[in-house]
């Protein structure tokens, strides 16, 4: 079990899925710039916590929803959870205000198209096991909604996925535990990077931290000023 200041934030695992680096640049060195992506992103992201809770026939909508899992040491906001109605009781809840049963799925807004990488379904897997804790209940579905083009793509949250999720989990905790931020290395993902002016991947390739770099080039500013006088 983890503490409350132990828990990590379930954002952080689509970060570190992408690119360890990314990750480190992001959550260790605070460093945070905003490309034509993240801007998208964040627009959309706007979009679904302006609206609030509904009832939408045998659909609730909840946004925004807070959830952590104490297990996994994770916090963090669900942008959507569906609960959908049922007849059958398995794996499905009440609400104090609502009659009937009813099922989480979680919902995910992402910009752009879906990915290659399996950053976007980790992280909503991870949502789903917070979930499965909370509600003490198992989650078995959810949905990913890509910006370009409008619509849903499902996500069963099976033994593989939640497998690769935990695993992605871990190294998240051992990684925030380490403080240690790995070198550059330059890949295709690289150019849809929003970090990638100030990480210079193809510059520090296999070198230290971006840090390091920005220090070294201050150094050599400073040398230059001290030769100079
Ligand atoms: S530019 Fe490349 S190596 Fe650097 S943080 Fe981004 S994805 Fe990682």
């Amino acid at each position: 079990m983890f503490s409350d200041d132990e828990l990590v934030p379930i954002s952080a695992l689509q970060h570190l899925v992408f690119c360890e680096r990314q990750w480190a640049l992001i959550h260790l060195e605070q460093v945070w710039f905003e490309n034509i992506l993240t801007t998208q992103g964040k627009i959309l992201h706007e979009r679904v916590d302006e609206a609030e809770r509904e009832v939408r026939g045998d659909v609730i909508i909840v946004r925004s929803l807070q959830i952590r899992s104490l297990q996994l040491g994770l916090i963090g906001k669900a942008d959507v959870v569906e609960f959908h109605e049922t007849k059958d009781r398995r794996d499905a809840i009440r609400f104090k205000d609502q009659p009937g049963w009813w099922i989480p799925f979680p919902v995910e807004y992402k910009r752009g198209k879906p990915k290659i990488d399996e950053s976007d379904k980790v992280q909503l897997c991870a949502q789903a096991l917070c979930l499965e804790e909370m509600l003490s209940i198992n989650v078995h579905e959810g949905a990913l909604f890509y910006g370009t083009p409008h619509r849903r793509s499902i996500v069963q949250f099976d033994q593989g996925l939640r497998s690769n999720t935990k695993q992605y989990i871990d190294k998240l905790h051992e990684m925030t535990e380490a403080q240690m931020t790995p070198p550059a290395s330059y890949r295709k993902r690289c150019t849809n990077c929003s970090l990638q002016d100030y990480c210079l991947p193809k510059t520090t390739d296999g070198q230290n931290s971006a840090q390091a770099y920005i220090d070294s080039l201050l150094a050599d500013l400073g040398r230059k000023r001290d030769d100079s006088v």
